[in-house]
């Protein structure tokens, strides 16, 4: 985008928003060359990309279906209808600022689990093991022995730290 300021041709993206409902995306930019800010409005072609099946077929991508997913994952968790959608909203802004006509299920499923992972750990394995099941076991299983060896160095740290501090102990004369 030309600098309305200075004519350079190169900026950075400092923010991307969706109007809701619209065709628009709001781009923030700045000139690398003079640091003026200034906003640009791009029209979208596709608004939403095909999301590729697994077995081959193709279906309009679909937000409501992430956001049951999620929910089912989160059942009992405490996580609220906000975060939930959220997930669902930044992987729908993704999709489509990326302005790709095609996405496959394996990818939204990635972006699911990663964003998952950062919210609730319980909710987060319980999508990976339904995701999963169906695509690839073997990865699940190498998932689940991460997070578990994890956990147990973890333990071990503080097991260890214990030991230490009644060694410690033990070899303080008074
Ligand atoms: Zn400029």
């Amino acid at each position: 985008m030309k600098c309305p300021e200075c004519g350079a041709i190169d900026d950075k993206v400092i923010d991307s928003r969706l109007a809701k409902d619209s065709s628009v995306i709001r781009r923030r930019r700045e000139c690398l060359s003079c640091k003026t800010r200034f906003t640009t409005y791009e029209r979208i072609e596709e608004t939403l990309p095909y999301v590729i099946k697994k077995l081959g077929y193709r279906e309009l991508f679909d937000r409501k279906k992430i956001i049951e997913g999620v929910r089912r994952a989160c059942e009992k968790r405490p996580i609220s209808v906000d975060q939930i959608e959220a997930v669902a909203d930044a992987i729908e802004q993704e999709l489509i600022e990326r302005q790709e006509k095609e996405v496959s299920s394996k990818y939204i499923g990635e972006r699911v689990m990663a964003a998952l992972r950062q919210i609730d750990d319980v909710a987060y394995v319980r999508f990976a093991s339904v995701y999963r099941s169906f695509r690839d076991i073997e990865e699940f299983i190498t998932e689940i022995k991460e997070l578990s060896e994890l956990k147990e160095a973890k333990e071990r740290q503080s097991r260890h730290d214990v030991r230490r501090d009644e060694e410690q102990g033990i070899q303080d004369p008074h």
